[in-house]
């Protein structure tokens, strides 16, 4: 008997992990990846350079026989290091001890990690291959190279892990209202660097620690990387009255605000200047859908189906949690793709619209959580 055969849309964290799993249980998989190779060229991301890993995603790892590997290349946080405006920096714990923590991975370090282990597994990986378009009644794709040059391409079984701005999406709504609604959040994002100490210690602060600087309705916040150095994330309202990314649109005006804000961070960041007017500030938004799928011809997955704000941590492992429950489904329903995606969508819909909702909370209670860090530690860890 042939092979049930899968074309995946989108090579990155969710897409590679779904991809091995997917191959690992016997099916044939295609993806098709817009950018290029990371492995390559490097990794281009485009956001957080790194993430926290926590214990829905390390589930999923484990089950693919990944999860050592990952954490060999992973920062333990045991907490939240609360960094109050005035007063002394205080460690909020997880967990009593170090069986409840969460890991700071690198975004490019991971994909490339599940890309290996994806074409290990026998998946066939298309890069520099965007999708444009789909017709779900012909049941083909169209793809355009780096060159710009297009062509059609047949896929019976259509996968979308292309990420928030899913072009699969936009096809299956046009073939079929999916109920989309976007709710922007109207704050925005930046990313800054601590680098690493050059005396004997590496790290510039405590690196097992998720670092945050909460102010009421702003805050920074810091995850490590192995190489010692630490990954600044400022977030702020993106219009309207200061503080905003609007009233503070270069590194002048931000160094003053930093200055009477953030004190104790600003000399921990020595290239602030630069980075700043360098680096763009990143929106942030969720997504709701009333329907992932259409019949049998095309899923979405991952942010796909599901892009929520990045406060509880919780996208990519809510993301790696779908690629477990797909593949054990699909498994099961040998070519009744149908079945198995609805009930994918009857399963994991009810929790990703849980963590939406909850991602949203988080942001109020982590930038405010100077006010009663007490209360607050243990949410990052989500997955409880
Ligand atoms: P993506 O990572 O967006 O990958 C989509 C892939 O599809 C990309 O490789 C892209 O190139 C490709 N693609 C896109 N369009 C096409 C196309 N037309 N054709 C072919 N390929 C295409 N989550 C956590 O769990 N923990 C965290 O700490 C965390 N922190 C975050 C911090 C920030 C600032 C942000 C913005 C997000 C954070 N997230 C975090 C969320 C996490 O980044 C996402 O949930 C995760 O990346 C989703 O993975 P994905 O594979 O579904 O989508």
């Amino acid at each position: 008997m042939t092979q049930p055969k899968i074309t995946l849309i989108g090579g990155g964290l969710v897409g590679a992990l779904l991809a091995q799993l997917m191959a690992t249980r016997g099916f044939a998989v295609e993806v098709f990846e817009k950018r290029p190779d990371p492995r390559r060229t490097g990794f281009n991301g485009g956001r957080s350079i790194n993430l926290a890993l926590a214990e829905r995603g390390l589930q999923a790892l484990r089950t693919a026989g990944l999860a050592d590997d990952v954490l060999q290349r992973a920062v333990m946080m045991r907490g939240r290091m609360v960094h109050p405006l005035e007063g002394m920096q205080s460690l909020l714990r997880y967990g009593v001890d170090d069986s409840e923590v969460i890991w700071s991975v690198s975004r490019g370090g991971l994909n490339m990690l599940l890309l290996d282990a994806a074409e290990a597994a026998g998946a066939r990986f298309h890069f520099g291959q965007g999708l444009v378009g789909a017709d779900l009644n012909a049941r083909s794709i169209r793809l355009i190279d780096a060159g710009g040059v297009q062509r059609q391409h047949d896929a019976s079984v259509l996968v979308g892990a292309d990420g928030a701005g899913s072009t699969l999406r936009a096809a299956m709504n046009n073939y079929q209202p999916l109920g989309q609604r976007i709710e922007p959040l109207g704050h925005g994002y930046k990313e800054l660097e601590i680098p690493p100490a050059s005396g004997a210690e590496r790290f510039a602060i405590e690196p097992n620690a998720l670092h945050i600087w909460p102010r009421g309705g702003y805050m920074c916040i810091a995850l490590p990387n192995t190489e010692g150095s630490f990954t600044v994330t400022m977030f702020l309202p993106a219009h309207g009255p200061h503080p905003s990314f609007e009233s503070l649109p270069d590194a002048a005006a931000a160094g003053d605000f930093f200055r009477q804000d953030f004190p104790n961070l600003l000399p921990l960041i020595p290239r602030f200047a630069e980075d700043y007017d360098a680096h763009p500030v990143g929106g942030l938004s969720t997504l709701y859908l009333d329907q992932w799928h259409v019949d049998g011809r095309a899923l979405l997955i991952g942010d796909a189906a599901h892009a929520i704000v990045p406060f509880h941590g919780q996208g990519m492992n809510c993301g790696f949690e779908d690629t477990i429950v797909l593949a054990d489904l699909l498994a099961e329903a040998g070519r009744d793709w149908a079945d198995a995606f609805a009930q994918f969508q009857r399963i994991r819909k009810p929790n990703a619209d849980a963590i939406a909702a909850m991602a949203l909370e988080n942001y109020v209670e982590m930038r405010d959580s100077v006010s009663d860090p007490r209360f607050l530690a243990k949410r990052e860890l989500g997955a409880r």
